[in-house]
């Protein structure tokens, strides 16, 4: 017979983003009573303002770089006068209907899920939900309290908002957060961005391919500090070839708007003048005022919400998920928290995120993407393991691409020789990456890795090729 799952069950979600959406889906399929309280729209931030748009705009910027490259592999672009000269046209970017399209895809995307959900049988509740104690939830709007669910089990999934320093507060017009940036009509003439985290330096990189003068404002020695260094240098390299200034050990102390201007005073007193700039100095989680901690629920000094491998919080029947949460900020990972948390609530199966088997990936170009244990951990002796590197201007399908730079990168045992993790810098390495993930997640050795076929000519056969000399002669 099958198992039955407890049906009586009432679960009420807080946010419709891939944390609470995954939830809301999971509890409805395994026959839950399920409500789903959202203040703005399904899909949450990362579909109306993070990810969605981000990726959509980089799909723009890719394309005109593909324009501006084109020429090195013999493709040519003129119109003719009346006389029959040539002339090279000139590549526009139309930010006002750039900006259309990729808010109209996020709008789309998130009346698909709204209609997902409501097909699955979950009721949405549009309002802002706080909790009264362990088991319910009150939404309200425009602060009138119209809504009191009970609930046997609640799933926080609130999401982060971006963080705004008290020195540089966004106007909405000059000085922007990554939320603002969608309603420019015209691209910046000066885009000066502070912070040279994953966002900052997607949104350096968008912009430059799209044409603006941009300036990256890092307090740190390179950019993306949190990523593998070899991959953050080369990152760094592409930025200043392609004419980007960055600003190293530099650290942002005040941004003021003077007319059509903005100023950036750094901490050692210069300045830097440009049209506009994007802050993009972090998040900080929604937990604030929403009846946790008078619920019983620990919150980390950030205000993130701790939560245990299944997304349990510190009260047993309220989970957690999602960039809220104490765990890793991506869409991918909040939708399996918020899974995980149901499975959890419901008695079904947990197969608990192996936080080792995440991939992540920076969309510039070309991509940065990661799974497992890093080369500083293993050289810090965090994790025994070999560290072997090819670069991608050995690959033949990179040589006829003009691909010149990116390398794959794999990290493995020394004794048994199992996969441990990998970076990949290339063109689509957010694609490339899955087959050493799975190599990670299913432990798989550099042997079984080398045994698998890669298409010839194909970037993939980099990750052979590295796993196959990564091969130990047994003594
Ligand atoms: C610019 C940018 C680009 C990114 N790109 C990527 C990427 O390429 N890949 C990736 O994996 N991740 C990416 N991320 C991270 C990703 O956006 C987040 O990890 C993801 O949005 C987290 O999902 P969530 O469900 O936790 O929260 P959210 O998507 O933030 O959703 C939370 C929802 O809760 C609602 N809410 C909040 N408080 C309440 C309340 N009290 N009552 C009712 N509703 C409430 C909000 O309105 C929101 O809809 C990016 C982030 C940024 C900033």
């Amino acid at each position: 017979m099958a198992y039955q799952f407890d049906q009586t069950q009432r679960i009420v979600i807080l946010g419709g983003g891939p944390g609470g959406y995954e939830a809301a889906l999971a509890g409805a399929r395994l026959g839950a009573e399920v409500t789903l309280v959202e203040r703005n729209g399904v899909g949450g931030s990362a579909v109306l303002t993070d990810v969605v748009p981000s990726k959509s705009l980089i799909a723009t910027a890719e394309a005109a770089g593909a324009i501006s490259q084109a020429a090195e592999l013999g493709v040519q672009f003129f119109t003719r006068d009346k006389s029959g000269t040539a002339a090279v046209p000139e590549v526009a970017i139309n930010l006002a209907a750039v900006n259309k399209r990729l808010l109209g895809l996020a709008a789309q995307q998130s009346e698909d899920m709204r209609r997902t959900l409501l097909d699955a049988g979950v009721r949405l509740v549009v309002g802002d939900g706080r909790l009264d104690g362990p088991n319910a939830v009150i939404v309200s709007a425009g602060g009138v309290d119209f809504e009191h669910l009970a609930a046997d089990t609640i799933v926080v999934s609130v999401g982060a908002s971006p963080r705004i320093l008290s020195n540089a507060k966004p106007d909405g017009e000059r000085i922007l957060t990554w939320t603002q940036l969608y309603s420019l009509h015209e691209i910046p003439e000066h885009l000066i961005v502070v912070g040279s985290g994953v966002t900052g330096a997607e949104f350096a990189a968008a912009y430059r391919a799209l044409g603006a003068q941009v300036t990256l404002v890092s307090s740190r020695d390179t950019v993306l500090p949190g990523e593998d260094a070899d991959a953050a240098a080369l990152i760094e390299g592409v930025f200043k070839r392609n004419g980007m200034t960055v600003l190293s050990q530099s650290r942002a102390d005040r941004v003021q708007r003077k007319g059509d201007r903005v100023i950036v005073t750094l901490s050692d007193g210069r300045t830097v003048e440009g049209s506009h700039c994007l802050m993009a100095v972090g998040s900080v989680p929604n937990t604030a005022g929403i009846g946790l901690e008078e619920a019983g629920v620990q919150l980390a000094e950030s205000g993130h919400i701790r939560v245990n491998r299944v997304a349990r919080t510190s009260v047993p029947n309220i989970y957690a998920a999602g960039d809220c949460t104490t765990y890793v900020p991506l869409a991918s990972v909040a939708s399996m928290q918020g899974r995980t948390a149901v499975f959890h609530a419901m008695g079904d199966i947990v197969n608990p995120p192996e936080q080792r088997n995440i991939t992540s990936n920076v969309f510039t170009n070309p991509e940065i993407a990661t799974v497992g244990w890093s080369q500083r951990e293993i050289e810090e002796g965090v994790m025994s393991g070999r560290i072997y590197k090819v670069p991608l201007s050995e690959n033949p399908r990179a040589k006829m691409m003009g691909v010149t730079e990116g390398f794959v990168k794999l990290f493995a045992r020394a004794d048994s020789g199992t996969i441990i993790g990998g970076v990949i810098v290339a063109p689509k390495a957010s694609e490339l990456i899955y087959a050493v993930a799975q190599a990670v997640t299913n432990r798989r050795t550099v042997d079984q890795l080398a045994q698998t076929f890669p298409v010839y000519p194909s970037l993939m056969g980099s990750v052979a090729d590295a796993a196959r000399a990564m091969h130990i002669v047994l003594q």
